[in-house]
């Protein structure tokens, strides 16, 4: 790094880097304090979004950093209302003030932050790393009662962790992360992993009771590591893969698909975030011809129950209902109930905030995700005791 004079005094510009697990920029341009950055998109140019960067030297003077050209973005409209996500301490990850310019050098994101030390790293949310789902894997595994198995491999050689616990005839299936840049998705099942393998917590006694529980905590650890959106190593969008997987471009998607074969499903949950909508909402399957009568009251009775139980879902605001008829098969929610009869669903969680609940400092985060996890399963001990 080379000194430059400021206005008198010798000032250090910052620098800028992505070169670790899930890390996702490219620098354009550097002067002082301020950085001009793009995002790099998944293989075959089709989504970026993802970020997540380190500066450094900025100690106690104001950052100004601008992400260009995002009106090409997956989601344009995750831009407006949303503020970058921020750590000094790689522990806690707070909001960082932030702006979308649609008219500005192609739709620029401009994030302000003065740091208080040399080290900041910023996120499109809290990164949760391949280190940290490996820890996850290893704690639950070694929780009692719990098994590992691995389903299958993905393309970069890395295992589709499963882990199961539960003595019950039914078979629930939770899985996250098929879209990698969506990391809610596996604070969520950290929360989750840990309410159940909890022997003092009596709902995950019942649920172990009543259940036989499959859960996939990331099914796509390359593009997570890679610093995808929506996509693993070969470019593929995996919920779009569920109709026809291939062991060339969706061996993930086939390994869990052939699992669920053997062991049926009874109940899945699909863990997801939304880049654009500020809510928490589910999506079900009501688009798929020759449901089974109690499949659609089992889904309106989950979303009725995790209602009440946690002011951090709503049924008002989400994606509009799919015509009858005209259910994708290709997406997991949909596939599993048609293959199954099954009540599946997609969770989806905000990258902004929880507009029905706000928090200005955090936002959505890591530990509302995680706390969320926790309420899933109570509402599903009462679905079960209601069906
Ligand atoms: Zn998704």
């Amino acid at each position: 790094m080379t000194a430059i004079s400021f206005q008198g005094s010798s000032v250090q510009p910052i620098a800028v880097h992505a070169a670790f697990d899930s890390g996702n920029i490219e620098v354009r341009r550097i002067a002082d304090t301020s950085a001009w950055l793009e995002l790099r998109p998944d293989p075959g140019n089709a989504f970026k979004q993802w970020f997540h960067f380190a500066v450094i030297g900025a100690a106690g003077r104001e950052l100004t950093l601008k992400i260009t050209d995002l009106n090409t973005s997956a989601y344009p409209a995750g831009w407006p209302g949303y503020n970058a996500c921020v750590t000094e301490d790689r522990l806690r990850w707070d909001r960082a003030p932030s702006s979308f310019d649609a008219n500005e050098d192609g739709g620029t994101l401009t994030i302000r932050f003065q740091p208080r030390g040399d080290l900041a790293w910023f996120a499109y949310f809290a990164p949760y790393s391949l280190e940290r789902h490996m820890d996850l894997v290893a704690g639950s595994a070694a929780a009692e009662g719990f098994g590992h198995r691995v389903l299958g491999w993905s393309l970069d050689g890395r295992p589709i962790d499963c882990l199961e616990c539960g003595e019950g005839d039914r078979h629930v299936w939770l899985f996250a992360r098929q879209h990698p840049g969506e990391s809610m998705a596996e604070w969520w099942m950290e929360g989750a992993l840990a309410k159940l393998a909890d022997r003092s917590d009596p709902v995950a006694r019942a649920l172990r009771q009543k259940a036989r529980f499959h859960i996939v905590p990331n099914c796509n650890p390359d593009g997570s590591f890679r610093g995808h959106l929506r996509t693993n190593a070969a470019g593929s969008n995996l919920n779009r893969e569920w109709g026809t997987p291939s062991a060339e471009k969706s061996p993930e998607v086939l390994a869990i698909r052939d699992a669920m074969d053997e062991t049926g499903v009874d109940f899945a949950m699909d863990v997801h975030g939304d880049e654009a909508i500020p809510h928490v909402f589910l999506a079900g399957f009501e688009g798929m011809a020759g449901l089974k009568p109690h499949q659609k009251p089992g889904f309106d009775l989950y979303s009725e129950l995790l209602a009440a139980q946690t002011p951090d879902f709503q049924t008002r605001h989400g994606y509009p209902l799919t015509p009858a008829g005209r259910g994708n098969p290709a997406m997991a929610t949909n596939q599993l109930a048609a293959r199954f009869g099954c009540v599946s669903m997609t969770l989806e969680m905000p990258f902004k905030d929880h507009d029905d609940l706000p928090d200005p400092v955090q936002g959505w985060s890591a530990e509302r995700s995680m706390q969320l996890g926790r309420s899933c399963l109570d509402a599903l001990h009462l679905w079960f005791a209601r069906r």
